[in-house]
């Protein structure tokens, strides 16, 4: 077995008196794209906020590559190669698109703040190598044409390539897709998942939160199920679909 890229222990999460995520120890090896499923209210967006640092354990830790980054905020995990998309993508939404993409490392590493200890010239050539990275991304993310639009004025599925285009900004190791295929049209999730796929080919590994049963099965490997906070399945895509305690989670039992 390889060494796990992200690791949670005992990771623990409450709120008042309600335990929203219940002492979860799992283990996501490199190069998967690991599917996160469970009924509604089971702690999975609680889990990846946990991860991602939006929110702080009330107990447990968190490994990325085997060192403890339990409780480090965004930007500071960005930086290390761990970044997450949204639910409901956040962008600016009067900004281009073009510097949405630009601004994710500026604004979640403080980079501007570097920015300003050096010479004009060094900062206006990190600005081109910037957005020549972001033009790339975009490219990539079939937002090309789109670049210099603002934000605000792209559907709701082109906002999930450019949630994803952001988080490609800092080469992450491992991304945390919050439910990547809601509300987006079949051919823009056709672009999302194979450029998932691309991305995964070339070493990026996956923890995707999907409610949609048949991207999970198409797409996950291996999958792991959460109900009342707790780890309630670890197997393959396959193993899921047969599996009894699975079927009674998603009929409310
Ligand atoms: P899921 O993503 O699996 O639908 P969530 O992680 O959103 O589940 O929620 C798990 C449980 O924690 C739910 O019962 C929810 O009401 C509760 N919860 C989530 N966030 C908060 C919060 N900020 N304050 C209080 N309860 C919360």
């Amino acid at each position: 077995m390889s060494t796990p890229v992200l690791s949670t222990k005992g990771l623990t999460r409450d709120f008042g008196p309600f335990r929203a995520v219940d002492g979860v120890s799992l283990d996501i090896r490199p190069g998967t794209i690991t599917g996160l499923i469970g009924p509604n209210g089971a702690g999975k967006t609680t889990f990846f906020n946990l991860i991602s640092g939006a929110l702080k354990p009330s107990a447990g830790q968190v490994l990325l590559n085997g060192q403890d980054i339990t409780g480090l905020p965004p930007e500071a995990l960005f930086g290390k190669g761990l970044a997450r998309t949204f639910q409901i993508p956040r962008p600016f939404r009067r900004m281009s698109l073009l510097e949405n993409v630009m601004l994710a490392p500026q604004g979640q590493r403080g980079e501007t703040v570097l920015g300003a200890l050096f010479s004009r010239a060094a900062v206006r050539a990190e600005e081109a190598r910037l957005r020549d990275k972001a033009m790339g991304i975009l490219e990539f993310m079939t937002l090309g044409k789109l670049a210099d639009h603002p934000a605000g004025q792209i559907s709701g599925g082109q906002m999930k390539l450019l949630e994803l285009a952001r988080a490609l900004m800092g080469d992450p190791a491992v991304i945390l897709l919050d439910e990547p295929a809601a509300g987006v049209n079949p051919s823009l999730t056709r672009v999302l998942i194979e450029r998932i796929e691309e991305l995964n080919r070339r070493g990026t590994t996956f923890f995707i939160i999907e409610h949609d049963m048949d991207f999970v099965m198409r797409h996950c490997d291996p999958v792991i199920a959460l109900a009342e906070g707790k780890v309630v399945f670890e197997g393959t895509a396959a193993e899921a679909q047969t599996n009894p305690l699975l079927l009674d989670a998603y009929l409310g039992a």
